[in-house]
């Protein structure tokens, strides 16, 4: 048996001083869609939320970007 493991795995330098952007996304509550928005209802937030599937709607969520 040979117990001569060589690890090699890092070949080269890497440079790790400039702090990663993490951007902050709270995950709390699932986004609601926009047709649960318009109506104020409870979106689960499923691709296609059940509000939308019993209506056989297209379920998009649009983004919300803060600035
Ligand atoms: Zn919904
Ligand atoms: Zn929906």
């Amino acid at each position: 048996m040979s117990t001569q493991q060589a690890n090699r795995a890092r070949d080269g330098r890497d440079e790790e001083s400039e702090e990663e952007y993490v951007p902050r996304v709270p995950k709390r509550t699932p986004m609601a869609c926009q047709f649960c928005r318009g109506r104020k209802l409870k979106c689960d937030g499923r691709q296609t939320c059940a509000n939308c599937q019993r209506r056989a709607i297209p379920c998009t969520y649009v983004p919300v970007q803060k600035q």
